[in-house]
């Protein structure tokens, strides 16, 4: 069991206790650790507010002051201390107009999404435990914390969250919360897309990912959100967890004629090249039939992201994206392949665009781009060897 986080972070809630505030750990590390599950970043919760935390340790920084959380430095790490909130009405199915800063713990996690997620543990492992999640963690049920119409309607990103737990702990959504999903679902379409996306990429990640899956596509949750909105995702079966971007790939290659723009989704320009990267991989796959055309292929695309795409090589075919020859696509190939490649990239060339010029005595142009991919090609299917002497004789007889 993981209890060393919790020990590392113990000092931080003696600190509060010591000034007579109090502390709790709470949310999904209280959680996982009930579940006996590794946990990761732990959360704190305490009665004392955003000044009085600051007050009370050397180091701090304001990440979210405003909503009472501080980070506190300790030990060389940063631990988030959120002041127990309650919260105002909700107006727009995203936020609450106000937030109030309150003294009580029951109020604090009378606001968290599901009973699971409602758990506070002191610094001795006791559990204060109002919204039986304990007992919902046995039974593996997912459950909002009061009324779920009224949970979903007031912040609709929980329904996502719902969904995306089922998908990571395979837990079964509690009939009147699943209920509430279905009926609220098109709420979601007033969220952040940033705030959806966080949430999706958890949910693609996880072990059980098809069963949410089966339920967004029942709630015709993609309806609501940008970006998928445009794709019919009735044809799409997901069922293997994978990264967001990829699913956005073979989504994209499925359904080719869609016209959706990757920037409706507001992720970086890395992940925009990585999907469109994909995708362009995925599509010419089908085209490579030989030996000599898997060199280039796996020296442009790289053994690493080649693999990983044909590890899915099930749900590539149910949901007729491709089928790829196995006696060309197959790892003991593709790494003999990618081992013996004579160069791993543009940069290794024993040439450059400067030496080509020279050679053809050539003003510069488009041309010269073209040439230079020419002879990286010949290069990597072993045509001439990387020697710049060889090269330039290459290049003045095939240019
Ligand atoms: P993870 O292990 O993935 O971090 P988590 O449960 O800790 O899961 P966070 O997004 O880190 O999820 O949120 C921390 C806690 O804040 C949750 O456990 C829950 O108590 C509360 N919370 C987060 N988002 C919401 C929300 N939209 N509505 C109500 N409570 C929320
Ligand atoms: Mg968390």
């Amino acid at each position: 069991m993981t209890k060393t986080l919790f020990e590392a972070a113990k000092p931080i809630l003696e600190t509060l206790q010591n000034h007579n505030y109090q502390a709790f750990y709470v949310g999904g590390a209280v959680r996982d650790y009930l579940m006996q599950k590794p946990i990761h970043d732990i959360d704190i919760t305490t009665s004392a507010t955003p000044d009085e935390i600051e007050t009370v340790f050397d180091k701090t920084i304001p990440i979210g002051k405003e909503h009472g959380t501080i980070n506190v430095v300790y030990n060389g790490n940063q631990y988030e201390v959120t002041t127990f909130r309650a919260e105002g009405e909700y107006d727009d199915h995203r936020r609450p107009n106000e937030v109030f800063f309150v003294r009580d713990l029951y109020e604090d996690v009378k606001r968290r999404d599901f009973t699971m997620n409602a758990i506070a543990m002191d610094m001795n492992y006791q559990i204060h435990d109002y919204f039986n999640g304990l007992q919902d963690i046995e039974q593996r049920l997912i459950k909002t914390v009061g009324d779920p119409a009224e949970r979903f309607n007031e912040d609709a990103l929980r329904i996502i969250r719902g969904l995306r737990f089922q998908s990571q702990l395979g837990f079964t959504l509690e009939a009147a919360t699943f209920n509430g999903m279905h009926t609220h679902i098109a709420d979601i379409a007033q969220l952040s897309i940033e705030r959806i996306v966080i949430e999706l990429k958890k949910l693609t990640l996880g072990q059980y990912v098809a069963h949410s899956f089966n339920n967004l596509k029942y709630f015709n949750a993609f309806n609501y959100i940008p970006f998928f909105n445009h794709f019919d995702l009735s044809k799409f079966i997901l069922e293997d967890s994978m990264s967001l971007s990829m699913f956005i790939a073979f989504l994209k290659v499925q359904q080719p004629d869609v016209n959706a723009q990757l920037s409706d989704l507001k992720i970086s320009n890395n992940e925009k090249k990585y999907i469109t990267r994909l995708e362009r991989m995925i599509q010419q796959m089908p085209e490579v039939q030989s030996k000599q055309s898997l060199n280039l292929f796996v020296y442009d695309y790289g053994a690493e992201d080649i693999l990983q795409v044909l590890s899915y090589e099930r749900m590539l075919n149910d949901n007729n994206i491709m089928k790829v020859s196995p006696f060309i696509f197959n790892n003991a190939a593709i790494n003999e392949v990618s081992r013996n490649l004579p160069i791993s990239s543009r940069k290794e060339m024993d040439i450059n665009g400067k030496d080509i010029l020279q050679a053809l005595d050539k003003p510069s142009g488009a041309w010269l781009k073209c040439t230079l991919r020419q002879v990286e090609c010949a290069i990597v299917s072993g045509e001439v060897k990387n020697f710049k002497p060889e090269l330039l004789k290459w290049v003045k007889t095939h240019v």
